[in-house]
């Protein structure tokens, strides 16, 4: 009997991620991951999905990130009935996350009909609210640690580190799949962290796939406080507004943990601090929902004023009006706001007030992926396009890597390095071209392991029984 590993999205890229396993007549889809970044990856999520959809038995989530999960609503759009296993806290995410990624889809097709600046007439949004409402329904909450037994195989949730309710797979396949075992890495978080939890160390695969978002780097030991102190004095002087685009979950509170440290040291001013996500409020009741997840005080969690996770003064801004009014909102004061790398959402709007002004400041606190505006800005760009405007950039831009939730390749080295044996072959997805072979290079080098970097839309047979 074939197995076959088919692999649909996240191979050469970073989003996207889509594995298709076929074993014994049966098909499971790791990962439901919608592409994001430039126009060019966003518009994969239109091409029609590589297997009919009513014919995946199963999806395993490793975790909720929307490159993982977002493609849900449009697979059940197209066909498919489920189920969807995930681990408890990443089925708690995704009831946030995936009517928020569907609301984004909707409002985007809305203003591009209303500003008329799409090719398509009319926009159309690439699914509902209630596509996302149906995925939602077909959830499997699955503990950690656990085995859950499906027709060809089961599979166990182990903590990766990455955030919240995040997962490595450990899938054994049945004695007709010749009791091999093949392992997904997701995404993998770093180790020693103030907010997450150390990944669990995998120690057997006979086939790996592994993410390489950061091969062939290092992060930077740049202190993410003294950073974050320069620029609130910065902008404390300059009276301007700081601008933090952050993944409403697990970025924005390790945002909000580091400036609450600084502040009860006394080393920044108390500035007010708005998290401009109707999401954030629910995120945070979520940690305090999952404790083994993360190295925090679940009890300091619940009390408001000793939160390790909440500002002297934060303000949770939920609805559109508010938000639009800190658009005028005279500085100094902190704003955060989704989405991450600029690709949708409020901090569109913030981009767009704020950039032109040399008094404000914009920190990336996370990945920024090729094409998108993140991207561009970091690189020096001196204007944008936001809603078919050119903007001005003459704010201060700067970024710190030390809250990155991925490993880098020290750290996917350390994961690695608890195998007791080299897998038959290690696939090296979740990475742009240039950092999937530096990560090639590097597992050559130092393990002398057999090692792939799979295209987009290739299919690998992984045994033969
Ligand atoms: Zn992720």
């Amino acid at each position: 009997m074939k197995i076959h590993l088919s692999f649909l999205g996240a191979a050469g890229t970073v989003t996207g991620s889509r594995h298709l396993l076929e074993v014994d007549g049966q098909h499971y889809l790791i990962d439901c991951g919608l592409f994001q970044g430039g126009r060019a990856l966003k518009q994969k999520n239109w091409e029609p999905f590589p297997f009919p959809p009513d014919q995946i038995d199963a999806i395993l989530l490793t975790h909720a990130h929307i490159d993982h999960s977002g493609y849900l609503p449009r697979l059940v759009r197209e066909g498919f009935r489920g189920p969807i296993y995930a681990s408890e806290a990443t089925c708690s995410l995704l009831e946030i996350l995936l009517p928020d990624a569907a609301y984004l889809q909707e409002q985007d097709a809305a203003y591009a009909n209303k500003k008329g600046y799409s090719r398509h007439k009319p926009a159309l949004p690439l699914f509902t609210a209630a596509d996302a409402n149906l995925a939602l329904a077909m959830l499997q909450p699955v503990p950690f640690r656990f085995p859950l037994d499906l027709d060809a195989l089961s599979v166990t949730w182990w903590p990766a580190g990455h955030i919240l309710g995040s997962a490595w797979l450990q899938v054994e396949l049945s004695s007709s799949g010749g009791g091999k075992t093949v392992v997904f890495s997701g995404d993998l978080g770093r180790y020693g962290q103030a907010v997450m939890a150390d990944p669990h160390p995998a120690w057997q695969a006979d086939y790996l796939v592994v993410e390489s978002t950061y091969g062939g780097r290092l992060h930077a030991e740049t202190p993410i406080q003294a950073t974050l102190e320069n620029l609130i004095w910065g902008v404390t002087e300059r009276q301007g507004v700081l601008l933090i685009p952050a993944f409403a979950v697990g970025r924005t509170q390790q945002v909000l943990y580091h400036i609450r440290q600084l502040e009860d040291q006394q080393r920044v001013p108390r500035l007010p601090v708005y998290i401009d996500s109707p999401m954030a409020v629910e995120a945070s009741h979520i940690y305090c929902r999952f404790g083994d997840d993360h190295n925090l005080d679940v009890n300091l969690l619940m009390d408001e004023h000793q939160c390790p996770l909440r500002c002297s003064t934060t303000h949770f801004v939920r609805d559109v009006e508010e938000s639009k009014r800190l658009n005028t909102m005279p500085g100094p004061a902190i704003i955060l706001s989704a989405s991450g790398m600029c690709t949708g959402g409020r901090i569109l709007h913030h981009l767009k007030w704020r950039l032109p002004d040399e008094s404000n400041a914009v920190l990336f606190v996370g990945y920024q992926a090729e094409g998108s505006r993140g991207r561009r800005l970091l690189e020096g760009a001196q204007s944008i396009r936001i809603h078919g405007e050119s903007i001005p950039v003459r704010a201060q831009i700067a970024r710190v890597d030390a809250l990155s939730g991925h490993a880098d390749e020290a750290e996917i080295l350390r994961w690695l390095s608890a195998f007791c044996q080299p897998p038959a072959r290690t696939f090296i997805v979740h990475g742009e071209l240039a950092s999937a072979q530096a990560l090639q290079r590097a597992i050559q080098q130092r393990l002398g392991w057999e090692t792939a970097i799979p295209l987009q839309g290739d299919r690998w047979t992984l045994g033969h029984y």
